[in-house]
């Protein structure tokens, strides 16, 4: 085991939006970071369903953070496993045993699905929320539609139970819905699977107005989806899916849009106050209350609210949260106290599939549908993306194209998905690997 490395930087742990965030603030000041994450790349969940439904490549939405930082000298990126958390000696320990401490531990280890002890899920289910996550469901897919093409299985071999009505199970739930159709119509398979969307609450989409429930359920059912709603799932088994009102449904594909809790990394963490889906309870300035130097942000926060308890995990938050840390963090080092975090809400939205999109933005929570919709997502999206990519225009277009383009008459099944004009040289494509077993992010982010 080598030495502590006590050195001035700022360790942040996590290259997502928030780990990212805060040290480009702090490298554009020309403050020394130690950026750790497992992966040598950033991955941008809101476009983890279309990885998911090959409508696009995940090369696409994973950027390495090396590239990232390229022209941020100041800026140390490590690929590295982070197995514990020192929060009183500000610092981290690497899976190879390599210690290291800086003047400041930035926590942004993000999250990880949350199964909330549903027996069979975290063995059967497939969880959306890292890249690898998706590659392995698009393969997973890919290959039962081969499968049920060849005749090798029966056409219900592609019912598919998604589970959680939250954005993340409405998303994925559209767009798997456009692509059985979309397949059908070009007769790579007899007629669509069946999609059930399963929630326990009585509405799809619960935090959004009552006329998003509405649209959201209209624009699913209009396109064959079948949401289940006031029921639970009991168990998920290899070839079905038990729901407590005592029905079961056969399947082979279980997708968990059912939760999240803190990053294990976070949760096994000695000393520190989690709360809420075992996320850190930080102070409105996002320092950890009895650790001096130590700040959590995104994810991995329980991040005070002024209207309700806290705000939600969303990449705006995460994106913002991260820079209010690196501001404070260059606050207290000039002698100047810290300011609470202030939240610029951009609304919340949700993308239902091809022309069809719900968001509830300003104040009031002005709901638009539509296109006007999918303009708010876009301008949204494209501000969260501009921390890894400099071509918002790319993405901007590639996005109008899909918003607007006929599914069924265009479908993307193959290899060679229509791609987003990034124009990275060859050699900046990250090392994205799919390790075998359904609930690799979980075993991942240990
Ligand atoms: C499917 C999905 C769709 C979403 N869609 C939207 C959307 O449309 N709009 C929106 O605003 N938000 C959306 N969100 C939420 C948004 O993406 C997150 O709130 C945001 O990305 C969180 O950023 P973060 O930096 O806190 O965490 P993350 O992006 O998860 O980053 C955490 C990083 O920490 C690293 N890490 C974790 N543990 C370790 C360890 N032990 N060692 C080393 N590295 C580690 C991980 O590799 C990761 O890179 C979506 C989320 C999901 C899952």
């Amino acid at each position: 085991m080598t030495e502590p490395n006590e050195s001035q930087n700022v360790v942040v742990l996590g290259g997502g939006l928030a780990g990212v965030g805060c040290a480009h603030r702090l490298g554009d000041e020309g403050i020394g970071v130690t950026l750790v994450d497992r992966n040598d790349y950033h991955q941008f969940q809101p476009l983890l369903y279309q990885v998911a439904t090959s409508q696009l490549p995940a090369e696409d939405i994973a950027r390495p953070h090396r590239v990232i930082f390229h022209d941020y000298p100041t800026v140390e990126v490590r690929t590295a496993r982070v197995t514990d958390l020192d929060v009183a000696g500000l610092g981290l320990t690497l899976s190879g045993g390599e210690k290291i401490s800086g003047s400041h531990l930035v926590i942004a280890a993000g999250a990880q699905p949350e199964y909330f002890g549903v027996p069979g899920a975290a063995e059967h289910a497939f969880p959306l929320y890292s890249v690898a996550d998706a590659e392995r469901l698009r393969l997973h897919v890919q290959e039962l539609v081969r499968e049920v093409s060849e005749g090798q299985l029966d056409q219900d071999a592609l019912d598919i139970v998604v589970v959680g009505g939250g954005p993340t199970g409405v998303e994925i739930t559209g767009a798997l819905t456009e692509l059985m159709t979309a397949l059908a119509a070009m007769e790579r398979i007899p007629k669509s699977g069946r999609i059930f969307l399963i929630d326990r609450g009585s509405t799809l989409l619960g935090a959004f107005s009552e006329r998003s429930h509405k649209y959201a359920h209209k624009r699913l059912t209009e396109h064959g989806a079948e949401p289940r709603l006031d029921t639970g799932v009991a168990a998920v088994h290899a070839d079905r899916v038990e729901l407590d009102d005592g029905t079961t449904i056969p399947t082979r594909t279980v997708i968990w849009g059912g939760g999240e809790s803190a990053a294990p990394v976070v949760q096994a963490a000695a000393g520190l106050n989690t709360g809420r889906g075992g996320r850190i309870d930080v102070q409105p300035d996002l320092t950890v209350a009895g650790h001096p130097g130590v700040y959590a942000i995104g994810d991995a926060a329980n991040i005070p609210a002024k209207h309700g308890p806290t705000l939600p995990q969303l990449g705006s938050v995460a994106q913002q949260s991260g820079d209010w840390a690196a501001g404070n963090i260059l606050r207290e080092r000039n002698g100047q106290p810290t300011k609470p975090f202030h939240y610029k809400d951009k609304g919340i939205m949700a993308m239902i599939g091809r022309n069809a999109a719900v968001a509830e933005v300003g104040k009031h929570r002005h709901q638009v549908d539509g296109p006007l919709a999918f303009a708010a997502w876009l301008g949204v999206h494209a501000m969260l993306l501009s921390g890894a990519h400099s071509k918002a225009d790319a993405f901007m277009s590639w996005a109008w194209d899909y918003f607007e383009r006929d599914h069924a008459a265009t479908v993307e099944w193959s290899a060679t998905p229509h791609r987003i004009a990034w124009g990275d040289d060859a050699a900046d494509v990250p090392h994205i690997s799919v390790h075998p077993g359904r609930s690799a992010t979980k075993a991942d982010s240990s």
